[in-house]
């Protein structure tokens, strides 16, 4: 027994575990802590989770009857807010008991619950005007929120279409507020994000962070389809961001809004948004149809995305911002990264899964099947993907074609793609995205010819050259990590939801706890380079990394 027990500690304990966790387990990964707040899945250890096994209220902690390492495993985890002494007797309520289900383990959940959308966009990749895929009545969503339940998804984001077009949504929301389901992102253009809408989440405590699309500065309107979008969006931003709610902007660029990318970098610096995410318009939907004359040279879209980076690194990172997969720079921080640059030279990188993001961010498509990505929306790998009104969940995510998608290894890619097998670049970029090589053109395997012209042209040491001689100044670093700290959202939705930047220190500590069981055998990520994707809009890679995964993954 440790002499710290005898000063802090009774001899004998009853413990119960926070009200703000739940135990749970997935399929092969059995020990697993869920945050209730921020709807957070986290991974134990057997040692961790067998110590907050006995915070049930009734176990008497007691050495000999319990082993003296698990004694101090309970106790850092009391220190840690994770549990704490209570009466004997004290009950554990049901829904924090231990409950593990057959699904495979999820992150979050990108569900599109309409095809629906309000504006006439000329890039909509689901040709949302038509309604091409449709939607699910209210009963089959109310099911699909159930099949969430028992998969023990914790949290979701809810995407379209445009989601606040449904007439149900609240009912929806609700379902997933019983369930104990975090909502923790909606994506929207703004339009329907009224002060009553804004005061309809308040009502419910809910705070998810809105990712708004705005295609910039004289460009939104052409975009979008209808003249005055770009004041409306500009003003719902506002909206949001007054309320306190965090705001991500997704951008997509072309010919006709490249050069107007550091005016509005400098507008949502104003607006006081989280992050910024910019991509290529993807050639997919209504773009591919009549856009592509639009679409932005490679050269000129790299040449501004280096140009930004350096820009954003220079300005003490006012908000997290992803150009592409070239540059990725947290808020407040001086850190950069290439997501391109996805597995860093590992000798064992072949062994890998393709995409990180995929196996832990299922898409739900409007029509109710599975798909590995929303990028992947209209690609040859829709036609077998599970539907959710035929099948469950917890089934689609493993024994299916979806899980056969989400499984592939870079070594399959290399068999299948002679390119990429003899390709210098290889161990680092593992033949790009999935979704890009299809958009392409090429099959499931192909190469993606960003990261090919990334690598070819030297981008890497072009990045790294620039940033080192745009080094941040501390005092920017300063202000932009004191605004951070001033941000308008109540601490504890901040905390709750993905303020990437601050995460509280009892989370930190939790995450540092933890650690993945067996990251080899289940194929998990184990680097940050390796779950980093930045590359498409709503490409769920790159949401939640910072702020969410990584905690989880360094704890590895
Ligand atoms: S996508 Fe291009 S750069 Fe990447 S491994 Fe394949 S051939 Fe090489
Ligand atoms: S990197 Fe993003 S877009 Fe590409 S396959 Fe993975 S999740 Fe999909």
């Amino acid at each position: 027994m440790g002499g710290d027990f005898v000063f802090d500690f009774p001899c004998i304990m009853y413990v119960l575990l926070s009200s703000r966790y739940a135990l749970r387990g997935w399929h092969g990964l059995p020990f697993g802590l869920h945050d209730r707040k921020s709807g957070r899945n986290l991974l134990l250890d057997a040692e961790s989770f067998h110590a907050l096994s006995l915070c049930d209220g009734s176990t008497p902690i007691l050495f000999p009857l319990v082993p003296a390492p698990l004694i101090d495993r309970v106790k850092s985890h009391i220190r840690e807010g994770l549990a704490q002494i209570c009466e004997p007797g004290t009950a554990l309520p049901d829904d924090q008991a231990y409950r593990k289900t057959e699904s495979r383990f999820t992150d979050l959940v990108q569900w599109s619950i309409t095809g629906k959308y309000n504006l006439p966009c000329r890039h909509c990749y689901m040709d949302a005007p038509k309604a091409k895929y449709g939607e699910l009545s209210t009963r089959q969503c109310l099911e699909i929120v159930d099949q969430f339940h028992a998969a023990n998804v914790g949290r979701v984001a809810l995407t379209g279409g445009e989601p606040l077009v449904r007439r149900d949504f609240w009912q929806i929301v609700d379902a997933l507020i019983e369930k104990g389901i975090v909502l923790s992102q909606l994506y929207t253009n703004g339009v329907l994000l009224t002060d009553q809408t804004l005061a309809e989440f308040e009502r419910r405590a809910l705070r998810p962070t809105m990712v708004m699309s705005f295609d910039g500065i004289g460009s939104h309107d052409w975009v979008r389809g209808v003249a005055g979008a770009e004041d409306k969006a500009v003003e719902a931003i506002s909206r949001a961001v007054q309320a306190g709610f965090p705001v991500s902007i997704e951008t997509a660029l072309y010919k006709g809004n490249l050069r107007r990318l550091k005016a509005t970098y400098a507008l949502l610096k104003e607006l006081g948004i989280i992050s910024w995410k910019v991509s290529r318009m993807m050639s997919t939907g209504a773009w591919a149809r009549k856009g592509d004359q639009m679409d932005a040279p490679r050269q000129a879209l790299f040449d501004a995305y280096l140009e930004l980076g350096a820009h954003h690194h220079r300005d003490g990172a006012p908000f997290e911002l992803a150009l592409g997969g070239l540059y990725y720079g947290p808020k407040g921080s001086s850190l950069w990264m290439s997501p391109f640059n996805k597995f860093s030279g590992q000798a064992d990188a072949a062994k890998q899964t393709a995409c990180q993001s995929c196996r832990l961010h299922p898409y739900i498509m409007a029509d109710g099947r599975l798909l590995p990505c929303i990028p992947m929306t209209g690609s040859q790998v829709e036609q077998d993907m599970p539907r959710l009104t035929e099948t469950t969940l917890s089934r689609g995510l493993r024994g299916s074609a979806y899980f056969d998608r989400i499984d592939t290894r870079l070594d399959q890619v290399f068999v299948n793609n002679r390119g990429c097998r003899s390709c210098a670049h290889r161990f680092k970029c593992g033949g790009g995205c999935r979704a890009a090589a299809m958009t392409a053109g090429t099959d499931y395997f192909g190469a993606d010819p960003d990261a090919c012209f990334f690598f070819r042209n030297g981008y890497d040491e072009k990045l790294a050259r620039k940033l080192k001689s745009s080094p941040a100044s501390p005092m920017e670093i300063a202000r932009a990590r004191h605004a951070a700290s001033l941000s308008k959202a109540p601490a504890a939705f901040i905390g709750s939801q993905i303020d990437r930047s601050q995460p509280p220190a009892s989370e930190r500590r939790t995450a540092s706890a933890m650690a993945f069981q067996d990251r080899r055998r289940f194929g998990l990520a184990c680097s940050l380079s390796q779950i980093l994707c930045w590359r498409w809009r709503r490409c769920e890679a790159s949401r939640g990394v910072m702020g969410n995964a990584m905690p989880l993954y360094l704890a590895g």
